[in-house]
């Protein structure tokens, strides 16, 4: 068992906690540890290694603007090198003896007379002045409620949860869940099982990825030029904020997208019955758009059924769907996605007067600057409430929330350590402005239920650009008090 007092306490290496360490490690803040229950950091990237998965943010802006790669392979990076970029990022910043790993957090409670954090784990206990949670939003699978799944008889593996030789060669697999991981998944499967069943419940919309190799002269060409490399991330950059406008509910906008994926379905798709059950019965945005140029091929070619229906349930050896139709299995792959918006680790953090996060979010997510909680002293929630986007990098929301961290960091060592919480009614004051601004986006008239909401309201995604959240989360002492 290990454990000690440090300044930090991030729970979480993936982009956003490892994002933090390296921050914390090069101004200076050497007081910090990175407690993760996983055998390895990498968080999504750790986790999801089943065939096929890639990054569908291209690499130049799905990493580090602060660590630039000259290193991509692809347009869009396969999982496996985002993964072995993450290592080397954590090993040549010097952050990856911070990381205790196989520890996992049970419990974070804010001691009123120590005035600071009780991190509780698997491997001991740490105190710590500032917690930052960066469990990840999409990192609890989600296993759907079907009768029956237990009793099929046959192995029943998540997309997040690959295991290393799963039964595929040859059998019978039934694929449940039309969303970004089973698109990537589905066109590798076809070659190697007997048959692939997909049901569908809702058709995803879907545009061309337009992925390419990236061979070695131009990577040689990035490394003897880094300034292309910021280049090339900037333009990504302002090309996919213009992505916000169709989400936004711009007609226009939301036209000409539509058009694009229309056009990709009917150029893939000839068959006017098969377009029919692979055209989406909601708005384009409302759920994740998703990318691919191998889908359709894949899911109306020979070796593979398209069930145009969701599962309803399952039998020994057997998946039933909501249109009454059954088919024979061998294999079950869940790719249901997370749980997201109501994430069990809330269960585990408890405030200043007792509350858990899980009560303090029982209407919903909600955090100032999408980022603090009033009654949570000196806590950091990062990819949290309202922190993501639709439209572009995760990797740059995080960049901004850990800014705001370390000017919190820094705000309190001009206060003589005072521990502070973000005053109620600033937090409730944005949570109104959170809304206001997502009025009318296609989120939430779209015509569709996504994991972007909780009981109809916008939890995680944020109603804006990826400027605007550089805009809306900037640190001020005025929000916070101090707390006795
Ligand atoms: C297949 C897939 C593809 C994706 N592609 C993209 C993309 O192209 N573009 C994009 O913007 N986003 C993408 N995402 C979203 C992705 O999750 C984020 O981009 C980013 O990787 C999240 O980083 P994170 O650190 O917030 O969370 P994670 O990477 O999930 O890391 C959280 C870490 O916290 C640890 N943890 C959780 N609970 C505990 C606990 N109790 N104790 C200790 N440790 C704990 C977990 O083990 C994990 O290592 C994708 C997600 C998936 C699943």
């Amino acid at each position: 068992m290990t454990g000690g007092t440090v300044e930090v306490a991030v729970i979480g290496a993936g982009f956003g906690g490892l994002g933090v360490a390296i921050q914390l490690e090069r101004a200076g803040r050497g007081s910090f540890v990175v407690l993760e229950r996983g055998d390895d950091i990498g968080g999504t990237w750790r986790d999801n290694v089943y065939p096929g998965v890639a990054c569908d943010i291209p690499s130049a802006l799905y990493s580090w603007s602060f660590r630039p790669s000259a290193g991509w392979s692809r347009r869009f990076a396969p999982g496996a090198e985002i993964q072995a970029y993450l290592r080397a990022a954590a090993a040549e910043e010097g952050v990856l003896d911070r990381v205790r790993l196989g520890t996992e957090v049970t419990a974070c409670a804010w001691l009123p007379g120590d005035r600071r954090w009780r991190v509780t784990t698997t491997a001991g206990v740490w105190y710590a002045d500032s917690v930052v949670l960066a469990v990840g939003r999409l990192s609890e699978p989600r296993r759907p409620d079907l009768p029956g799944l237990d009793d099929f008889g046959g192995p029943v593996v998540h997309t997040a949860r690959w295991p290393e030789a799963p039964p595929v060669l040859g059998r019978r697999v039934a694929v449940i869940g039309t969303g970004a991981s089973a698109i990537q998944l589905v066109p590798e499967l076809v070659d190697q099982a007997a048959h692939v069943t997909v049901f569908q419940r809702h058709a995803p919309w879907v545009l061309p990825r337009e992925d390419r190799a990236v061979d070695a002269v131009e990577r040689a060409a990035l490394r003897r030029d880094p300034g292309r490399m910021t280049a090339a991330r900037d333009r990504l950059f302002e090309e996919a904020e213009t992505g916000f406008d169709a989400r936004a509910g711009d007609p226009v906008a939301l036209a000409a997208l539509r058009d694009r994926a229309l056009a990709h379905l009917a150029a893939q798709v000839p068959d006017p019955a098969q377009r029919r059950s692979l055209t989406p019965d909601y708005e384009i945005g409302c759920k994740r758009i998703l990318f691919s140029d191998d889908w359709y091929p894949a899911v109306t070619g020979p070796g593979v059924t398209l069930v145009p229906a969701g599962a309803a349930r399952v039998g020994p050896g057997t998946v039933h769907a909501e249109d009454g139709s059954a088919v024979e299995a061998d294999l079950i792959v869940l790719a249901t996605g997370f749980h997201a918006a109501r994430p069990p680790f809330a269960h585990r953090v408890t405030g200043r007067d007792g509350t858990t996060l899980a009560e303090h979010w029982a209407d919903g997510m909600r955090a100032h600057a999408s980022t603090v909680m009033a009654g949570f002293p000196q806590l950091f929630v990062l990819n949290g409430p309202h922190a993501t986007l639709g439209h572009s990098s995760a990797i740059d929301m995080l960049e901004t929330q850990t800014r705001y961290l370390l000017d919190a960091l820094d705000d309190r060592d001009t206060r003589g350590r005072t521990p502070v919480e973000v005053w109620p009614e600033v937090e409730a004051d944005y949570l109104a402005q959170v809304h206001r601004r997502a009025q009318g986006t296609v989120w939430l008239t779209g015509g569709c239920d996504s994991w972007y909401l909780d009981r109809g309201r916008l939890a995680l995604i944020w109603p804006g650009t990826a400027s605007d959240f550089r805009a809306a989360v900037r640190y001020r002492a005025a929000d916070f008090r101090a707390v006795d």
